[in-house]
């Protein structure tokens, strides 16, 4: 100890808060959207993910990363993934919530909503479980085209247990599903990949199969099955490939290395081979791409969630630390120019929670058979959106600390590296506007239905009016705008879909300057260059709280955070 070790305007630790209660963008939309019912369990979520236990869960689960193992001390091949106790406490919680399952074992009205609003409260502690845990729950229904298949493996899917153990799947109650499908000379372009798959016997839907070939990218191979794509005599088709084989022996999934990779560091991403991989064909024979398409839009949705969650977090983290830290005699968050960046942030933030709510609530109605042809429009240009977004606010939110967002004791370096991920995986950005394009031009009926909720604010603000107009007739034309204009476009129904949101749902001041900045360009191009004059003190208001007003500790919501018992359920209820 020297006499000049005084620490001095340093923040308090952002511990044992809970994350629901700071949320209002979160509160009120979960309450509209029809996840009203949910509130509990998220507010459980809320106290766990918050607290200082679950922060050092995460520190350790980043401190020991998955190591692989390929062969035992005798040479024989085991393929397995070893990975440290708190990333298995980490997916304890995650299964316990429900968050693969929720919609699948409990299909009321807002149950997608509830599972989003789950997922986004976890994603804000440490995602790398979130990967295992979005294929899981992806895969069902997927799996649910070709029913002996989803029979035998549904129910293991939407346990709420975790259960770590490298044994047959038909030893355990509960189980986890992955996805293979990117190989090395084409992720984007499935119908590029290499890998045969062989009759064994009759073949067809539901038949057994050998697979031979590779996968360039196959994450969280610990997993109990996957799906993934290889081509027969009738074209590419999808499989279902389990760790073990029916007689309890190892199936020949052969993991050559684990990725060194630049975030995302507790999820372990795998390249593996296939040597006369034995599988089963889920769907019909030469339709494999439509038939894990089923999975590819549930998943884009969790990379909306996930995003999101990466936003919140950052500016959660910004917004405490700039309400405690001095310079130049004032708080940071007194600064006129910092209240700039803190607003933007803000809006920003709520913008992507209101879009998340109510992409989810379009997966509650389309499950429903309503309006399934929204939901088909709104996620590839909500995924594009905010995948797009994520990256520039954390930057921003890690820059409200200045030097200690630059260091690996707090969680906005790690936030800053995971941030990318959601972009690229399940679609990357141009592939994603691609799609939209193709939904426009194949599916018209999803452009009426994308143009009538953006008509439900209309008359609400002229700048808005004139976006929507200028919109429809872009998308009503017959060739569009191109793939050149694709970005452009789906930009512009994105900040159009927002916009109707914030402006029905949000307080004028937080849709006043969303339009001003966004829709009317009337300040600069980075966040926090926002126009003159702008109204930001109710949006700052909205946002802020008083640390000692939402701690939990000592005021029995600790109570709430039942202990993690691996293994055990762990479903968290008030
Ligand atoms: C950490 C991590 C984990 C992953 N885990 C999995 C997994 O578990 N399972 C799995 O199957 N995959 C996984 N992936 C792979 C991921 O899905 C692919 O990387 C992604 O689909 C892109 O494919 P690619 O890498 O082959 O890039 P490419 O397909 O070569 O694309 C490169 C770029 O070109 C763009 N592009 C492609 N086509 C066009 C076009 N027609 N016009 C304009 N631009 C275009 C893309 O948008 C992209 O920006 C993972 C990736 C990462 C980073």
């Amino acid at each position: 100890m020297t006499i000049t070790h005084t620490v001095e305007n340093q923040p308090p630790p952002l511990a044992d808060v809970n994350l629901y209660a700071i949320d209002k963008p979160l509160a009120e939309g979960l309450a509209r959207e029809g996840g009203a019912w949910g509130k509990a369990d998220v507010a459980a979520l809320g106290v766990r993910v918050g607290s200082a236990a679950y922060q050092e869960t995460i520190r350790k689960a980043n401190a020991t990363l998955p190591v692989l193992r390929t062969h035992d001390r005798y040479g024989n091949r085991i393929d397995e993934v070893e990975f440290a106790d708190a990333w298995h406490e980490l997916m304890t919680v995650a299964k316990g919530a429900g968050l693969h399952s929720l919609p699948w074992s409990d299909p009321k009205p807002g149950a997608h909503v509830v599972r989003a609003a789950l997922h986004y409260v976890f994603g804000q502690g440490e995602q790398g479980p979130s990967c295992p845990i979005a294929m899981t729950f992806a895969a069902v229904p997927a799996l649910r085209q070709q029913k002996e298949i989803a029979d035998e493996w549904v129910p293991r899917l939407l346990d709420t247990h975790y259960d770590r153990r490298f044994i047959p799947a038909h030893k355990k109650s509960s189980a986890l599903m992955g996805m293979a499908m990117t190989e090395k000379q084409g992720g984007s372009d499935v119908r590029a990949n290499t890998t045969k798959a062989a009759p064994l016997g009759k073949g067809g839907p539901g038949g057994e199969y050998e697979l031979t070939g590779h996968k360039w990218f196959c994450s969280a191979p610990m997993c109990d099955a996957f799906l993934t794509l290889a081509h027969t005599e009738k074209g590419l088709s999808c499989f279902i490939v389990p760790r073990f084989l029916p007689d309890g022996t190892q199936n020949r999934f052969l993991i050559q290395r684990l990725k060194d990779k630049l975030g995302n560091k507790t999820n372990a991403s795998s390249e593996i081979e296939y040597d006369r991989t034995w599988a089963r064909m889920v769907g019909p024979e030469g339709r494999g791409v439509a038939t894990i398409l089923e999975m590819v839009q549930h998943t884009r949705l969790e990379c909306v969630i996930g995003s999101t969650a990466f936003m919140r977090a950052a500016f959660v983290q910004a917004l405490h630390h700039v309400q405690h830290r001095r310079a130049f005699q004032r708080r940071l968050i007194d600064q006129p120019l910092m209240r700039s960046v803190v607003a933007d942030l803000a809006v920003e933030c709520e913008a992507a929670v209101a879009l998340m709510l109510r992409v989810a609530r379009a997966f509650d109605e389309a499950q429903a058979g309503k309006n399934a042809a929204f939901a088909r429009l709104a996620t590839p240009v909500a995924k594009y959106w905010i995948c797009r977004r994520v990256s520039q606010t954390v930057l921003e939110a890690l820059e409200c600390f200045g030097g200690n967002g630059y260091v690996e004791d707090g969680p906005m370096a790690r936030l800053y590296r995971d941030a990318p991920l959601n972009g690229i995986w399940e679609g990357s950005g141009n592939v994603i506007c691609l799609d939209v394009l193709r939904a426009l031009e194949r599916e018209p009926e999803s452009r009426a239905a994308f143009l009538a909720e953006l008509d439900a604010a209309k008359g609400a603000d002229p700048r808005f009016d004139a976006l929507v107009s200028a919109l429809a007739a872009d998308l009503g034309k017959r060739d569009g705008t191109g793939e050149m204009g694709a970005r452009h476009l789906v930009e512009r129904m994105a900040l159009a879909l927002q916009a109707s949101l914030l402006l029905r749902h949000t307080p004028h001041e937080v849709a006043d300057l969303f339009i001003a900045s966004r829709l009317a360009h009337a300040g600069g191009l980075a966040m926090g260059a926002l126009p003159a004059g702008a109204r930001i003190d109710p949006v700052i208001e909205r946002a802020a709280f008083d640390l000692e007003a939402v701690r939990t500790r000592g005021k029995g919501e600790e109570i709430r955070v039942l202990p993690i018992d691996s293994g055990a359920q762990a479903r968290v209820r008030i």
